[in-house]
């Protein structure tokens, strides 16, 4: 008989497929004919040298006098950075004006690069200049909410190969973060406690769906997984925003990130993929009852008709099998 599950954060149900479950190995992606990808494209606005082609960098890390990390204002940016805010409604018409702000994170100058192949150094060096530029970005009175994500790969919807990530700074507060929050509000109201500690210490009591474990981290399968292989990243310790990460955090985090995205990269062979920083935002930083978290979602299923029109998911897949087979996943030769 199929499952529904519930995912406690969101309310969100899914189906777990248990009878027609396709077994993990189904999943390795098929590649007949890898590219090889080069580590330097000439007309790539992301190579070392083609600095010119992008609108003049916000952030940079350097090493031995060259830039390892670069953070420029999106080109085809989906929000504008200038002008002031403002809200109208007209009946049941509501706008605001699409301020906000809109970077890439060019991870390394190296095109053909993939975060798990980097070191734990540069990973660090991304993580921070996340914070950076969270912090940075928040300050800025027209902006509510920080989103960073990463799309790897044309069905996670990136064409463009050279490594990187974004941050997208909203004049309101996302539906996604706010159903979260108002969810974890009542919990916190009924329980006196924060839902994210709760269902970490429960999953760490459980250990059938952790994937691996770090000083500060935890990386984990959902029990309401809604696609196959999404994992959540929670900090052991309670902080609502991202932008609360202490340094010797932000190591463990790249050391975290690099392991799973290796893990998904060696066990999945290379998958699409989208990784989001699912933080408070920035004015409630020190909420007891929300707690930041990284979700992974490896691109392996299509969204279709039911999904659309019911807002439930089809899991394929069992969550507990698929945190077996991630944790066993050998990373030693990356
Ligand atoms: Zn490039
Ligand atoms: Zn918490």
């Amino acid at each position: 008989m199929p499952e529904l599950r519930q995912n406690p954060f969101t309310k969100q149900w899914v189906i777990i497929a248990t009878e027609r479950a396709k077994r993990p190995h189904d999943f390795v992606r098929k590649n007949d004919n890898p590219v090889t990808i080069p580590s330097y494209v000439a007309n790539c606005p992301f190579c070392p040298g083609n600095e010119h082609l992008t609108p003049g960098e916000s952030h940079s890390v350097h090493r031995n006098g060259k830039w390892q990390v670069r953070v420029v204002p999106n080109k085809f940016s989906a929000l504008s950075s200038e002008g002031e805010l403002s809200r109208m409604v007209d009946g049941l018409k509501r706008t605001v004006n699409g301020v906000g702000i809109h970077e890439v994170v060019v991870e390394t100058p190296d095109h053909s690069q993939t975060t798990a192949l980097l070191s734990e150094q540069d990973i660090e060096m991304i993580v921070r200049s996340y914070k950076d530029r969270y912090f940075a970005i928040t300050d800025d009175t027209r902006v509510e909410h920080v989103t960073i994500f990463k799309n790897h790969g044309t069905s996670a919807g990136t064409s463009l190969e050279h490594p990187h990530s974004q941050i997208i700074a909203t004049p309101i507060i996302p539906p996604d973060i706010r159903t979260r929050m108002e969810v974890a509000l009542r919990f916190y109201d009924e329980h006196g406690k924060c839902i994210f500690c709760k269902v970490l210490m429960d999953e760490l009591a459980e250990q059938v769906r952790i994937v691996h474990e770090t000083q500060h981290f935890v990386c984990l399968v959902p029990f309401a997984s809604l696609t196959p292989f999404s994992l959540w990243i929670f900090p052991r310790r309670h902080m609502a925003s991202f932008g609360e990460i202490q340094p010797e955090e932000m190591l463990d985090l790249a050391r975290m990130l690099r392991i799973v995205l290796a893990k998904i990269y060696n066990g999945l062979a290379n998958p699409d993929f989208n990784y989001v920083v699912r933080t408070a935002p920035g004015e409630n930083r020190y909420s007891r009852y929300y707690h930041w978290y990284v979700s992974v979602i490896p691109r392996l299923t299509k969204v279709a008709g039911f999904e659309l029109g019911s807002g439930m998911f089809i899991n394929p897949t069992i969550p507990e099998t698929n945190a077996r087979f991630l944790r066993e996943v050998d990373v030693s030769n990356l």
